[in-house]
């Protein structure tokens, strides 16, 4: 077995080789420059069975890298690690294998030897004759290979302002009122109609250009929030944070800069954050957050419940809301286990003294369980879809004169029916 371990950054490389030779791996071929491997998949008969492929190298990245091995038709294993955060290493694990690629896993740095082993103990026992096509596991085909939009393209449509905000309503359960929007960003392609965010968000924060973005959202959302406010509407907006971009150093000041352009207070904004923030560090984390709390910006983790986060670390930053996820809403409609879980994560709301909220709310009945298991705020398809500034108004209007439960949400004139996923 060869083994290609490519990586721009000689220490890493020099470290995994060694935790490789401990595993008993020899025939270790390793490169700084991706370039310098393509020779290597000319050709058919190819001699590399596995590859270790970091994904940010400065002459050719992992994503470009990827597709290389899928126009030679590489049938060896593949191996993905980087020092980026787990959705960019699973993002582009999934380009891999919607390419047909057979990928064992996604390695962050730095790399385990309990998780190396493991990897290398697939590679061993996979079935070398088998066609990578008929092995493929991917749940993913088509729509991934074509979400992997390129660079150019992405900076292109921000510049070209091509992104548009949707809105889906935040209800309070007890009253059924409308107290709040999250923004849902939508990308108008020229040529794909409208595009959904999982099909972007990876791909600009893989690329650094999700700030870019970010900034956008919040300018827009503000915007609106103000033409709102106008018309009587005291909505809180929500808007989803990338990690990365809450910890950027200017954020703050950018944030409050918007919100002073628009005269809103910050009572008005929350920002949703997943629950990985939780790893970064709190130094920074904590300055930022601070500044925001002092304007009474409001802090949401928004995938509450699916990952493991525990009460002596929720005290740790200052939080407003806990979500549900919505996969962990869905998945408690057939499992008492998890609607046992989703009690707990309410729970755990109620313990912080803080709001406890629910989203992918689809049926009656997961409204109903969650009005019985403390759930202060609820979204999601069963209230309304998200959908154009526009359209709020009059969806508010028929919602708050007592039509909104028996909505037919999923009939014609939803407004992102017509779209693409
Ligand atoms: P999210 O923050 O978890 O947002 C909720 C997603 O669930 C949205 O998908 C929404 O349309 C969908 N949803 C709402 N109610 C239901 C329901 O009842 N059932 C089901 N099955 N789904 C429901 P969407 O709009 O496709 O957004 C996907 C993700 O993209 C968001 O997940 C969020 O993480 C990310 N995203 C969206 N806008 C932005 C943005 O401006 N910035 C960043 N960084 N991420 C964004
Ligand atoms: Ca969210």
């Amino acid at each position: 077995m060869i083994t290609l371990l490519l990586d721009d950054e000689p220490f890493q490389l020099k470290l995994l080789e060694a935790q490789l030779r401990t595993l008993g791996v020899g025939n270790i071929i390793r490169h700084e420059r991706a370039r310098d491997a393509l020779p290597l998949f000319d050709g058919d008969q190819h001699v590399v069975d596995l590859i270790f492929c970091d994904l940010q190298m400065p002459d050719m990245d992992g994503v470009e890298f990827v597709r290389h091995l899928a126009r030679n038709h590489y049938s060896g294993d593949l191996i993905l690690f980087s020092g980026e955060n787990e959705r960019i290493l699973a993002s582009v694990e999934c380009l891999a294998q919607a390419h047909g690629l057979r990928v064992l896993g996604a390695l962050k740095k730095p790399v385990s030897m309990e998780r190396l082993k493991e990897l290398i103990d697939l590679s061993l026992s996979s079935p070398e004759s088998t066609p990578p096509a008929a092995r493929g596991q991917s749940a993913y085909s088509l729509p991934v290979l074509e979400s992997a939009y390129a660079t150019e393209e992405l900076e292109a449509a921000i510049s070209g302002k091509q992104f548009v905000n949707h809105y889906q309503p935040r209800v309070e359960m007890a009253t059924g009122r409308v107290i709040g929007a999250e923004t849902l960003v939508r990308w108008e392609h020229p040529q794909d109609g409208l595009v959904m965010p999982d099909r972007f968000i990876p791909n600009l924060e893989y690329y650094g250009l999700i700030d870019d973005l970010t900034r956008i959202v919040l300018s827009d959302a503000l915007e609106q929030t103000r033409v709102w406010r106008k018309l009587g509407w005291n909505l809180q907006i929500s808007i989803n944070m990338s990690t990365e971009s809450l910890s950027a150093i200017r954020f703050a000041d950018f944030v409050i800069g918007e919100l002073g352009k628009v005269d809103i207070p910050g009572s008005s904004l929350l920002l949703e954050v997943p629950a990985n923030i939780f790893e970064q560090d709190q130094r920074g984390l904590l300055d930022i957050l601070t500044r925001l709390r002092l304007r009474q910006i409001g802090l949401s983790i928004h995938d509450f419940g699916i990952a493991e986060v525990s009460l002596a670390e929720l005290q740790t930053i200052p939080v407003d809301e806990l979500k549900v996820d919505r996969t962990l809403v869905r998945d408690a409609r057939d499992d008492a286990s998890l609607r046992l879980r989703v009690r707990n994560s309410l729970g755990t709301a109620k313990q912080l003294g803080v709001t406890a909220a629910a989203e992918g709310v689809e049926t009656r009945a997961d409204w109903d369980f969650l009005a019985a298991s403390d759930c202060d705020i609820a979204q999601g398809y069963f209230i309304a879809r998200p959908m154009p500034a526009a359209d709020f108004p009059g969806w508010a209007a028929e919602w708050e004169a007592g039509q909104g439960r028996e909505l037919d949400l999923a009939g014609p004139s939803d407004p992102e029916s017509q779209t693409s996923t």
